[in-house]
Order: structure tokens, then sequence, then C-alpha cells
């Protein structure tokens, strides 16, 4: 009756029944719009892989150069004897990228998160969270002592009468900056005026934005013109845009030196593989050498929007390469998905908890590595479940 299998066979009984159960597709072969799944070949538009540099040459000779010169594993954390010298250029290429005095590694953008929010804050300060924030970032204000709020999404003014009635201490504001599953860019500047107002620090994630926004995927800070001091800690991975692992922090030397003192996420988890260093830095530098796959992707977005417009599908506010179209309802979310990929495309059902209830969507990503007639295959795809009646029309 107590036994562990006996109670959670009930719950993932009761997760099936509420179609909210997960499932892992494997695919074999590298990250690409054409995968091939199950020997069944699916046009995919639900990586994060938004540059297509996963799979880039130039990142795979990297990393078996590295391969060859350091082997493979790190062998200890950064404080013990992890730390590379190529750890340590990519360090300073992703602080020259972002335009900030210092960046910092940590293993994943999940641990940087963590590590971050509860390295800096203790039990007199409160910690400030758009509704919407990635899960990473809620889990890192629970980890730390301080007190947790939310605010409404993208609200500053209702995060700044929140900010005037603490009495806290220190007081933290964390967002996304673009919105992993909406899509949408946090209004950064009003942001940071109330911050700097009400004596707050802001923390941006820009898992989605660095490498891509910005002139050359500088990322979100720069794209809006926030300096180190209007936004003092930034945030963002290279497992996405740069087709890599990891993540980093950037900001001013004070910042970057009390991680390495303090962070626990930072200080006990041993170093990401020198190869991943060495792909990561390769793909850094093509962000300045080679923009057109930046301008390829926002063309693309641009066609995306502009056509799904004329089809009357109901788009999110987004300007980004994630293009969701919100359905509600999580077993309409999956018929839908199952539609796409008995035409041969693969987008992925999200569903709550990964969203608020009622909110479940198809979350469409865009990639440079998409060509104009991938796109066109999947609004056609679209077109024809909608002319169905599974997708919803907002033409008047
Ligand atoms: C993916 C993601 C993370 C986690 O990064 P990983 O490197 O995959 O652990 C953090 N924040 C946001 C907004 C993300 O989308």
């Amino acid at each position: 009756m107590h036994s562990l299998d006996h109670i959670f066979d009930e719950q993932l009984k009761r997760r099936q029944a509420d179609d909210l159960y997960r499932s892992r597709t494997s695919h074999s072969g590298p990250q690409a719009p054409e995968l091939k799944v199950n020997g069944q070949a699916l046009l995919a538009f639900c990586s994060n892989d938004y540059l297509g540099l996963a799979n880039h040459p130039q990142l795979i000779s990297a990393a078996k150069k590295a391969c060859v010169d350091y082997g493979l594993g790190s062998g200890a954390s950064h404080l013990v004897v992890g730390h590379t010298d190529l750890h340590h250029e990519l360090e300073e290429s992703l602080a020259k990228a972002t335009q900030r005095p210092r960046a910092l590694l940590f293993s994943s953008g999940y641990m940087a998160n963590m590590g971050v929010i509860s390295s800096l804050l203790e039990r007199q300060d409160a910690i400030y969270q758009d509704r919407l924030n990635h899960a990473s970032l809620l889990d890192g204000g629970l980890l730390s002592a301080a007190k947790f709020k939310r605010y409404r999404h993208n609200d500053s003014l209702d995060l700044q009468q929140q900010l005037k009635n603490t009495q806290a201490r220190r007081r933290l504001v964390a967002t996304d900056a673009v919105f992993s599953m909406d899509g949408d860019s946090a209004a950064l500047k009003p942001l940071s005026q109330v911050c700097n107002e009400q004596r707050a620090w802001l923390m941006i994630d820009d898992a989605h934005g660095f490498g891509v926004l910005g002139p050359n995927g500088e990322g979100s800070a720069i794209a809006q013109g926030l300096t180190v001091k209007e936004c003092p800690i930034y945030m963002a991975t290279l497992g996405k845009a740069l087709g890599s692992y990891g993540a980093f922090v950037a900001g001013s030397d004070t910042l970057i030196e009390s991680l390495i003192q303090f962070s626990r996420n930072y200080i006990y988890t041993t170093a990401l593989p020198p190869s991943i260093a060495a792909a990561s830095l390769a793909a850094v530098n093509l962000l300045t050498d080679e923009p057109w796959r930046q301008q390829h992707l926002k063309h693309l977005i641009d066609v995306f929007k502009k056509r799904a417009k004329e089809l009357g599908l109901p788009l999110m506010p987004s300007d980004t390469a994630i293009q969701p179209i919100m359905l509600g309802s999580s077993t309409v979310a999956l018929r839908v998905s199952s539609a796409l990929k008995d035409m041969g495309l693969l987008v992925t059902a999200i569903r709550p908890p990964t969203v608020p209830k009622d909110t479940a969507r198809l979350r469409i990503t865009l990639s440079a590595a998409h060509t104009e007639s991938h796109l066109q295959k999947l609004l056609e795809a679209l077109a024809v479940l909608q002319k169905q009646g599974l997708l919803p029309s907002v033409k008047e």
C-alpha cells in the first residue's frame, strides 16, 4: 500500500488521464530541421538551435581538437584543477560579446540561475519574479532564504508597487529577457528604471536572446541598450542559439568574484569538458564573423508572421524565433501535434505545468537552418488543420 510503485502508479495514471503525460521521442543523428524519428523523416520546428550551429563543422572540429589537446573530462571543479585556458578564453570572449567587464561559466543555465539567486540573497532579502519566468529562476528563488514575490507579466508598475511596500534589505528582480514559452521580450528599460528608483538589482535570463538579438547577437541587454549599471546581472546559455552546452553570467568584476567565492552551484560541480568550451568559443566567433544567420532568421520570422496572419492563425505578441499558437486545452494541443506528425512535421505540444493551467500551446520555433520552403511546408500543414477545424481562426 505504501510502496513507492503503488503511490506513483496512481500519480502516473492521473497525469495520463489529464493528457499531461510526457514521453520522449529519440532521434538518430544531429540536431537539424530534418530529423529521423523511428525511421520516419520529420521536419522539426521545436528545437532551440536558433542559428543552426549545433551541427556546425567549425564547432565540431574545435571540440575534436580540444579532445586531442586536453582530453575529454575536465577532471575537477573550476576552483580545484578543472579550469583550463580554454574555459578562461571563452569567459573573456563572452564578456567581450556581451559588453560586460567579466563573465563566469556555469555548467548549465539551470545551475547558473540557482547559483546566482541563492548566493546573492539571504533571509532579510526579497526576490521579485515575473509570473512567466523560467522554472530555473523560480527554483533559484525558492532555494534562497529570501522572501519570494511574483509580479504580473511584464508589468513594471506592479513591480514598482510591490517594491515600494517592502522593508527587505537587498531586492533582486529577475526576468526572462525573452519568455521561453511565449516568445515576447521583457520591456527592460522600464524594469531597470523601477529597479534604479527602488534600489533593486536587475537580473535578466537571456537564454533565448543571446546569439540572436542585437546587431551581432550580443543579446537583449545590448539590443535594448542596458548598461552594466542598469542591468548588473546578465545570464545566458550556450545550449540554445550557440549550439553547444553550458551557461554564463556576465557583470562587474565584483559580481563575478562574489559568485566564485559564494555560489555553491558554481563551486561544487565539475567544470564543463574543455571540448565544450572550445566549441562554444567557435560559436561566439561565428556570431560576428558570419552575421547572415541572425539576418536569415529575422527574415524567416517576418515571413512566418505575415503568412500566419493572412491565414488568420492566432499568433502571440512575439517578434522572436519562438512563435507559439495558443490552444488552451492539453487534449487539443496533443491532437494538433499528433496530426502534424502524421503530415511529417514535428512540433511539440507544451502543456502545464510548463505553462499556466488552460494555456497549452503549440510552441513553434524557427531556426536559421530552416529554408523558406521548410516554412512553406509548415504553413501549408497549419492551413490544412485549420480547414479541418483543429486550429482556431481569428479572421474577421
Ligand atoms: C533553457 C533555459 C534555461 C536552462 O538552461 P540550460 O542550460 O538548458 O540548463 C534557463 N532559462 C531559460 C529561460 C531557458 O529557456
